[in-house]
């Protein structure tokens, strides 16, 4: 298939490699920001075909992982209400809460529903108008311009049994945040390509110069991430630090402007939380003033409804998105925490690096 054969092609990977291993003469360690990378390259081996200098770490871009327990509370509280539709994407289905999932929810006779595009619910809201319509908007800036048109769709439809549950975040502020720690390991990053579509990639110039760091846009196969961990390693070992495109097939320098209008008309920048990490600035997307009538969390818990950020106990999740740790270093793995019955989000969302170790590593769990 055009585009996607000629990506995995497995004699042009190991000639990236042999090159890669051409041009590296000290140890370095580059982080994947998003988890569907992290995906390739352990469904791929490509880790495996580097050479031993290259140490890759798994980072933060897995917007399933990084949604704050107390939300996913909230949004099983609510979609345990009578006359509530309540609507996501499939693996937010099984995530834990403090005490539950959505999908006991539905299980005891919740009305829960997988929908693959946020504008789904609002037909769905029209087609019920006895019932309220709920959907658990989370995602990176790849998915928020969906949730900003469903917005702007249920505010000029005046379709007022509609609203959201707003979880939506932002990839530069991770990135500062990463970076800023004083025991950040990352000395390269491999920019997430979808993300970059959408938002071009001005915003990166200034990280990469400010704390001295290459950040290479990066696509999703094999090959790409073999040409962003060659470009990566060439920017190194060069000493140079600037931001560089390699998924040029897909992202252009400014990105998509009539998405990133959209996305100002409908949301503003806010702090988030980050399960595991804790509160970044600027890392969220918000619901604008304008917008407040279709916020789930304002329509159904106008008291402020709030539970205690909880994790399980086990869970090292926090650690393995900063990059500190492995999947299989948490002692849970593959023993108390499978994809059947997990203890924290990334062993569920299909972004999330357990469930690539646990579906393409399992020699590492402990037997
Ligand atoms: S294996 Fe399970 S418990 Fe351990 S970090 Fe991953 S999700 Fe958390």
């Amino acid at each position: 298939m055009k585009f996607v054969d000629e990506y995995r092609n497995a004699a042009l990977a190991k000639q990236y490699a042999r090159a890669i291993a051409k041009r590296v003469t000290q140890p370095w360690t580059i982080m994947e920001i998003c988890g569907g990378q992290t995906h390739s390259i352990v469904k791929y081996g490509i880790d495996e075909l580097l050479p031993p200098e290259i140490t890759l770490i798994h980072g933060p871009g897995c917007p399933v992982c990084v949604t704050p327990i107390r939300l996913i509370d909230q949004a099983i509280a609510i979609a345990a209400l009578p006359d509530v539709i309540f609507c996501s994407f499939g693996d937010m289905l099984r995530v834990p809460g403090t005490q539950k999932d959505l999908l006991t929810v539905k299980a005891a006779g919740g009305d829960v529903r997988i929908v693959y595009s946020p504008l789904d619910c609002l037909k769905l809201a029209q087609a019920n108008p006895d019932k309220q319509v709920v959907f658990f908007a989370v995602g990176f800036e790849t998915t928020a311009p969906a949730t900003a048109m469903a917005a702007y769709q249920a505010y000029q439809q005046e379709i007022e049994n509609f609203s959201m549950v707003v979880s939506h975040v932002l990839v530069p502020p991770a990135m500062e945040a990463l970076l800023s720690s004083p025991d950040c390991l990352v000395q390269g990053f491999l920019a997430a390509g979808h993300v970059c579509t959408v938002m071009g990639y001005a915003e990166y110039e200034p990280i990469a110069q400010k704390y001295q760091v290459p950040v290479i846009v990066t696509g999703f196969e094999p090959i790409d991430i073999l040409q962003g961990i060659y470009l990566c390693v060439k920017q190194l070992e060069a000493r140079q630090a600037f931001c560089e495109n390699q998924y040029t097939r897909s992202v252009q320098p400014k990105g998509n402007l009539t998405a990133q209008q959209l996305l100002q008309e409908v949301f503003e920048v806010v702090p988030r939380q980050w399960r595991g990490i804790g509160e970044i600035s600027g890392s969220g997307l918000g619901l604008r003033e304008k917008y407040a009538k279709i916020d789930a969390l304002k329509r159904f818990y106008p008291l402020n409804y709030s539970s205690p950020e909880s994790g399980c106990s086990p869970c090292i999740s926090g650690q393995i998105m900063l990059g500190h740790k492995k999947p299989h270093d948490c002692p849970a793995f593959g023993t108390l925490c499978k994809p059947e019955h997990p203890l924290g989000a990334p062993m569920v969302s299909s972004e999330g690096a357990c469930a690539a170790y646990y579906r393409y590593r399992s020699q590492l769990i402990a037997s």
